[in-house]
């Protein structure tokens, strides 16, 4: 049996990176970013003034001018205009380019209108190029503004619109088949029997790999049945990246996912984690290379498995680096006896004083997800503790 940490190293080492995609910026937003994006221009691209007023010469500030004749106005995405006499200014917008000439900007705030003379506050202070933004100071041209493995949220996206990026290269949408196991499963929509139940399992993990990995999903029910798996899997397989199986992975008489895997030429890497709930998890790489995750079909350590192994794998094959884990503090002692790692479903508060508190929601089962409603995710207590002490520092992982 495998201990988390390895059975994670044990999937990282062999996932490969799913190919890059050019697309509209419209279509940006929740993918990873797989190529580097440097500045079109310096930020700002010019001397950009910050205050509606009068831009004027300081020259003529100190040489006692306080009333100046106006002599143009410059709205913001004007060309500059030249202030080319002594004792003029020029109307001024925010987001206006500074004319030339001009090396301070006064507020309107502080002047008085009269047809064509602007009359400042004699005794205001006016400091060298105030209210004006320079050019360059917030980025140079060409400067990376942007690495590959970025996450592309809301700023990132403004970023890459600034960079005048009408494409950029992402992680093409991983193809995922989601193929629930199981003779008792019924869609929602149809007539369920009393000795069947619904199908839900398929449907969280279409959910989450949607929502989290942008996926495009083919959700599918198979019989426990060998040939139709056989038959079926392979054609999954064949138009999918990644294949996620749910049920059928235990020691049970109708378990056959792990015997029809193998029999379709993907090798185990590893059977059984050492981990609650989740504990029968199957992952193996198929002949052309594709990850193969078969979850146990009790619903929580479906869910649990996901999040934990499946999700950071896809990421990984999208091109996200990294990204630093989330922590929590358990709000009271848990108990935990087996020598396993334990994944506790939890609901998290946070504190005044500013900590995230992790409130244990254990569910009946491993087969009682709706005890997981409204929960926030679940937290792992890496094994070897019998007790998880209040204010232990752990590891939080969403839905
Ligand atoms: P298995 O891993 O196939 O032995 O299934 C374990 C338990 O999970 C059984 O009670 C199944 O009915 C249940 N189960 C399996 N697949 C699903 C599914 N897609 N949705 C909900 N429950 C499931
Ligand atoms: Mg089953």
């Amino acid at each position: 049996m495998t201990d988390v940490g390895a059975a994670e190293a044990l999937i990282f080492e062999r996932i490969q990176p799913l190919p890059a995609r050019r697309v509209a910026l419209s279509e940006a937003a929740g993918g990873i970013l797989r190529e580097p994006v440097r500045a079109e221009r310096d930020q700002p691209p010019f001397d950009r003034v910050t205050m509606d007023g009068i831009a004027i010469a300081l020259r003529d500030w100190q040489d006692g001018v306080r009333s100046f004749e106006v002599v143009g106005l410059q709205a913001a995405g004007a060309p500059p205009m030249t202030l080319s006499a002594p004792g003029r200014c020029i109307e001024i917008m925010t987001g206006a380019m500074l004319p030339a000439g001009a090396d301070a900007v006064i507020p309107v705030e502080r002047i008085s209108r009269e047809t064509t003379q602007a009359h400042v506050e004699p005794t205001l202070d006016v400091a060298a190029r105030q209210f004006i933004h320079p050019r360059g100071s917030d980025g140079q041209a060409g400067s990376l503004l942007l690495e590959p493995g970025t996450s592309l949220n809301p700023p990132e996206v403004a970023i890459l619109a600034s960079a005048g990026c009408a494409e950029v290269e992402i992680g093409a949408a991983p193809r995922v088949a989601v193929i629930s196991t199981g003779d008792e499963l019924v869609e929602p929509g149809q007539p369920v029997a009393t000795h069947q139940i619904r199908s839900s399992n398929d449907w969280a993990i279409a959910a989450a790999l949607e929502r989290r990995c942008s996926a495009s999903v083919t959700r599918v029910l198979i019989k426990d049945e060998r040939e139709e798996m056989l038959a079926r899997i392979a054609a999954l397989h064949d138009e999918s990246d990644v294949l996620v199986l749910s049920g059928g992975v235990s020691m049970g008489r109708y378990d056959l996912v792990p015997g029809v895997l193998e029999q379709l030429g993907v090798e185990l890497v590893f059977h059984k984690i050492e981990q609650r709930p989740g504990r029968p998890m199957w992952f193996g790489m198929s002949r052309a290379s594709k990850p193969v995750f078969a979850l146990p079909g009790n619903p929580v350590s479906t869910l649990v498995c996901l999040y934990r192994y499946v999700l950071p794998a896809i990421h990984r094959a999208l091109g996200l680096t990294a990204t630093p884990h989330e922590i929590v503090r358990l709000a009271e002692n848990v108990e935990f006896a087996p020598d396993l790692a334990y994944f506790l479903p939890v609901v998290v508060e946070s504190s005044s004083d500013g900590a995230a508190l992790a409130n244990p929601r254990p569910t009946n089962t491993s087969g009682d997800f709706v005890s997981l409603a409204s929960t926030t995710g679940f937290v792992e207590l890496p094994r070897g503790e019998d007790v998880y002490s209040k204010g232990l520092a752990v590891r939080l992982f969403r839905w």
